[in-house]
């Protein structure tokens, strides 16, 4: 491995050449049945054709010019996912960490335009929202932010999933301007909240007059059976992030906002000089193409269903497995020990997993496979995990 890169990653010794749908090879042309995407990032797979077509058609003409102009793929995405997620205005970032400082920024700002000394956000434990040093502040993971002293003031941290800790705050503390949640934890272990969690965290929000803001940077673009996860409770968010799924591989990220969170912004707030640059843009209008011209989402919710039904066929009861959580393909399988040893036997038979939060053996498959390919991950994670117990 290259001393030439910054230890920030540990990283399994394999590099991947190229890929196909859900299969990459390595470059001893092994192939491996991808159960990760990416992390959530490649939903529609690897080399997709009408993905690949966009991106050489683009790039062909134009990448980058500049905010300082009009750039009309960026307007015609705004408007696309606006109309797709009832929000108002977009401001496009490169990652999901900058999204979600936009989302800060625009709490901030909203907070201190009111009057309200020292605005603070509620975040939740077990969180993820980035690396940077607001979002690894609002991120609920002590290993993420050891070390980065002193963090950013301006937030205070409940339990996930605990509406009365919120309410909690809301009787003792008015400088709240805001709430920031994952709909699903990913990072945290595919954490699943309550089916009203949501809905009451809006209740919340619009007593007080909080912006309730929803991180779907994991969640959103189909990966949990609907377009945006929250769109499985009847609540819309004042302000959401994107990243991960909607650029399939090229980064892109996107902070959407609605009503009073739409306006805060004016000329000078904030910025990016390749955020919204025309290949990402026209990436992000292609890859929304794909998902509304299929019935990607509903693949997504089905199986989900056909995992979770596997998984409990094969792993359900068994002792050593503590839970199986599945919100459309976000599945966490969370064992009674430390399990991140599975991440290499996996490899070595031809399989990306992951491990997060220890214990939990998450996947992340692209939306794109087929009953066949999702049966084949089933025996094959269950298999594995069988014998590791
Ligand atoms: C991945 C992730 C982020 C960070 O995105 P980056 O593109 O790595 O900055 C933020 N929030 C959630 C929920 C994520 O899954």
């Amino acid at each position: 491995m290259s001393d030439a890169l910054m230890t920030t990653y540990n990283r399994l010794p394999v590099a991947f050449s190229r890929g196909e749908g859900a299969w990459l090879w390595d470059s001893q042309d092994k192939r491996y049945l991808d159960a990760i995407s990416g992390i959530a990032v490649c939903g529609l797979g690897h080399a997709h054709p009408e993905i690949q077509n966009a991106i050489c058609d683009q790039a062909s003409s134009l990448i980058h010019t500049s905010n300082i102009y009009r750039i009309s793929h960026q307007e015609t995405l705004g408007e696309r996912l606006c109309d797709i997620a009832d929000m108002e205005r977009v401001f496009f970032a490169n990652s999901g960490a900058e999204a979600n400082e936009a989302a800060i920024k625009i709490a901030r700002l909203y907070g201190n335009r009111r009057g309200i000394k020292n605005p603070t956000i509620i975040v939740m434990e077990q969180s993820f929202h980035g690396r940077t040093l607001a979002t690894l502040t609002a991120t609920g993971n002590r290993k993420v932010q050891a070390g980065f002293e002193p963090l950013v003031q301006g937030f205070a941290r409940v339990p996930y999933d605990d509406i009365q800790a919120i309410e909690e705050i809301a009787k003792n503390n008015s400088s709240v301007v805001a709430v920031l949640v994952e709909p699903v934890q990913g990072e945290g272990g595919v954490n699943i909240p309550a089916d009203d969690y949501l809905n009451r965290i809006r209740e919340i929000c619009d007593r007080h007059e909080w912006l309730m803001m929803l991180d779907e940077i994991q969640t959103g673009m189909g990966r949990t059976g609907k377009m945006f996860s929250h769109q499985h409770n009847r609540c819309l968010p004042d302000v959401m992030t994107l990243a991960k799924g909607l650029g399939n591989g090229m980064p892109i990220g996107a902070c959407l906002a609605r009503g009073a969170a739409a306006e805060v912004f004016a000329p000078g707030n904030h910025g990016s000089t390749f955020g919204g640059n025309p290949l990402a843009c026209r990436v992000g209008l292609s890859v929304l193409d794909v998902i509304e011209s299929s019935d990607l989402i509903i693949r997504a919710a089905k199986l989900g269903a056909r995992m979770q039904a596997g998984f409990e066929e094969k792993l359900g009861g068994l002792e050593g497995v503590t839970e199986i959580r599945v919100s459309g393909l976000m599945i966490g399988i969370e064992l009674d020990r430390p399990c991140g040893e599975l991440v290499t036997l996996a490899l070595e038979q031809g399989l990306l997993i992951n491990v997060t939060a220890e214990s939990v053996v998450r996947l992340l498959p692209p939306l794109i496979i087929s009953d066949e390919i999702c049966d084949e991950i089933i025996e094959k994670v269950a298999a594995l995990i069988i014998a590791f117990l």
